[in-house]
């Protein structure tokens, strides 16, 4: 067994922690054992990173050096570029948003569901939907949802932590991606997943301690937890309402339900946002088209000088 120890290893931040940063070495690629061995390391990063203006977030892969095997500590002193970056929550290199909803307590919300997607969409991240809380309605109800959303082009899968019905299919969707975000309003259930999905974490979750969490959860830093094969989930304070950030004239190809559509179809006017234009050729008659068309003449209100129909 050969334990010769390098002196700079890459790795990935998976926490930060006040001027400090955790990051996550796979020991694997530096030594000669049969065993991945994955060290977390406590940094500080180089000066020269903040000189040449690198931000260094969660999922960012980095290079130490300066290696303190005994305190597990070491110095950042490179960053590779992104890959993708999502803003809120602040992750790098994200490859999956995994949107839990709860179909029950709360009740499913079709108007946040769709934030959280647009949100996904904007970042270029295909998002999976984690229905949670199956236990709490019956199956009919639970494949009337799956179906709804297939019509709005979205794969979705039931879970509850209750019937133990976090199977093995969700893990490994987990593993067959490098890092996903697990994203949803509060209270939804994303804690207890976690919690059934890797149950050494026992983290706190809102029937445990709820006081103590709302305390903390506004405050608490997104942290990455590995979920085997090398796959890292990451859980995110709860968004209950997203913002929706992007422009005007890219907003309708954030739905699949248009995209869909526009590959075929070319509306009289190249910049036409499927409202009222003469020459629309899109089909309006799908079930999220009202919320497109709410939230795009808000975004018309808000963004333009003049009110109007200035297309
Ligand atoms: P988070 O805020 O999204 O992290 O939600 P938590 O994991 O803290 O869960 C919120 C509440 O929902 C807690 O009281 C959980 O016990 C409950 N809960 C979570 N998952 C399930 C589930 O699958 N079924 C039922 N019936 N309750 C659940
Ligand atoms: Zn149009």
């Amino acid at each position: 067994m050969n334990k010769k120890k390098a002196n700079t290893c890459k790795g990935i931040v998976v926490a930060l922690k006040a001027n400090f940063l955790i990051v996550e070495i796979d020991y694997q690629e530096y030594s000669h054992d049969l065993f991945s061995e994955k060290i977390r390391f406590l940094c500080t990063r180089r000066r020269k990173l903040e000189y040449k203006g690198l931000s260094i977030d969660v999922g960012d892969i980095v290079f130490v050096e300066s290696i303190d095997y005994r305190n597990n500590r070491a110095v950042i002193f490179d960053v590779e570029p992104r890959k993708s970056f999502l803003i809120r929550p602040a992750v790098a290199n994200v490859t999956s948003i995994a949107i839990c909803i709860s179909v029950e307590e709360p009740s499913f919300d079709s108007e946040q569901t769709s934030r959280f997607l647009i949100t996904a969409e904007d970042a270029n991240i295909k998002p999976l939907i984690i229905l949670t809380k199956a236990d709490l309605i019956k199956k009919i109800d639970l494949d009337s949802y799956v179906n709804k959303l297939k019509l709005w082009g979205y794969d979705s899968i039931a879970v509850s932590i209750k019937n133990n019905q976090v199977n093995n299919s969700l893990i490994e969707r987990f593993r067959q991606t490098k890092l996903t975000v697990l994203a949803g309003p509060s209270g939804v259930g994303k804690t207890s997943l976690i919690n059934c999905l890797i149950p050494s974490l026992a983290l706190p979750t809102s029937s445990v301690s709820k006081k103590l969490r709302r305390g903390i959860h506004t405050t608490r830093h997104v942290e990455l937890f590995s979920i085997g094969k090398g796959s890292l989930l990451a859980d995110t304070p709860g968004f209950n309402r997203p913002e929706i950030m992007s422009d005007i004239s890219g907003f309708a190809a954030l739905f699949p339900e248009f995209r869909a559509q526009l590959i075929d179809l070319k509306c009289k006017f190249r910049n036409c946002l499927h409202r009222d234009e003469p020459g629309c050729l899109i089909n309006k008659n799908f079930e999220r088209y009202s919320f497109y068309r709410e939230t795009i003449d808000e975004m018309i209100k808000t963004h333009l000088p003049f009110q109007g129909d200035s297309v």
